[in-house]
């Protein structure tokens, strides 16, 4: 694998750079001060009264050991998601938390059926969240849509609703349907009327797979359940002739390095497959996860895959590419971003090459070439 031995793309110049985040839960990536207010506000008990100590019980950014103990820090946040304020405050934040990293496009998901115990209906639930990505985008310039979830481990009916949401706020800023959840022994085909809604109504799929469960998981989301994108794929190298098929399809993965290493589904960043992935020429994109509860952002995300992976600002700058190529957006205003994002990550990389910051001298395949290499 080829490591760096020295560091040449910096953590700041990484946060100047135009990027995507394609896969972010909003119950997963409040701002850890807004959980403690909302809970006062509320009169909610949390696990902890203090920023500290609230880190420490939900064990932010800890390698948790499987997905089912990193959900847990969910159920916390989701006390606090039950009124229309905190839903609001959550969207707005997060969206101007990722404009401030010059994160351009969001994709934000979450399940609308986990925030009506106190009486929500479905429709402010989403409608609210649209309103704080709005003024998100309103003040910060963000463009940001939303996915909405179905959970396996809750049951396949609940799915189906989910899926109604979707089709019915297809082109009011909700672009695509997700699978989440409990990925062991809940398997994706077990929710295929809901992805038969969605598909029958021309609608996104994307479907965490091959994340606490084997390539087989990856298989059935694509061929059963339609998935155009794969949340996680970490599972992926296991299977040699999916892993093709899904070069050779072009299909997105929404990678998520921290994250895989809390949840154990990669022993450490080293053992990450992003790196073969992106060698055989995988479409990898770099997502977040959970900003609160891995404690990470898209910088870190790429500064890490750069010091541990070895990818270099050409490689970066790929990855960003790709994630404005597998964004759920139309092919017009996708065609917009790539000249737009092309052209400044090129200003960017004449920068660097001036500046001789990075090791590289002559820049190999060059951005023409990432632009070219579909
Ligand atoms: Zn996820």
């Amino acid at each position: 694998m080829n490591q760096p031995t020295v560091s040449t793309v910096s953590l700041e110049l990484i946060r100047e750079l135009p990027k995507t985040d394609l896969h972010v839960h909003l119950d997963g990536s409040m701002r850890l001060e807004t959980v403690l207010d909302l809970a006062r506000e509320q009169n909610v008990k949390l696990p902890a009264d203090t920023p500290e100590g609230l880190r420490e019980k939900l064990r932010l950014g800890k390698k948790t050991g499987s997905l089912v103990e990193y959900l847990k820090a969910f159920d916390v946040t989701l006390q606090v998601l039950q009124v229309k304020d905190a839903l609001y405050r959550a969207a707005y934040e997060l969206a101007s938390d990722a404009a401030a990293e010059n994160v351009r496009y969001m994709e934000v998901r979450y399940s609308p059926m986990l925030h009506t115990r106190k009486g929500l209906r479905l429709t402010t639930v989403v409608e609210t969240v649209l309103r704080g990505l709005q003024d998100a985008r309103m003040e910060h310039g963000i463009t940001t849509r939303l996915i909405l979830c179905g959970i396996r481990n809750i049951s396949a009916t609940s799915s189906l609703r989910m899926a109604e949401l979707v089709v019915a706020y297809k082109g009011r800023g909700v672009v695509g349907f997700d699978l989440a959840g409990a990925e062991y022994d809940y398997p994706p085909k077990d929710h295929q009327d809901a992805f038969a809604l969605v598909r029958k109504n021309n609608v996104n799929v994307t479907i965490h797979a091959g994340e606490a469960y084997g390539p087989a998981s990856i298989a059935q989301a694509l061929h059963d359940c339609g998935a155009h994108r794969i949340g996680h794929g970490c599972r992926l190298r296991e299977d040699g002739d999916l892993l093709r098929y899904v070069i050779d399809h072009r299909i997105p993965l929404e990678c998520c390095p921290s994250s895989n290493i809390q949840t154990g589904a990669v022993r450490d960043i080293n053992d990450h497959p992003m790196r073969l992935y992106h060698n055989l020429g995988a479409r990898v994109t770099v997502n977040t996860d959970n900003r609160l509860v891995t404690d990470t952002t898209v910088s870190k995300e790429l500064h890490l895959i750069h010091t541990s992976l070895g990818f270099s600002f050409e490689d970066l700058c790929q990855v960003l590419l790709n994630g404005f190529k597998s964004a759920f957006m139309p092919h017009h205003e996708k065609q917009h971003y790539m000249r737009q994002i092309a052209t400044e990550l090129e200003d960017f990389a004449r920068k660097q090459d001036m500046e001789e910051v990075y090791l590289n001298t002559s820049r190999p395949p060059g951005l023409e070439g990432a632009r070219a290499a579909e």
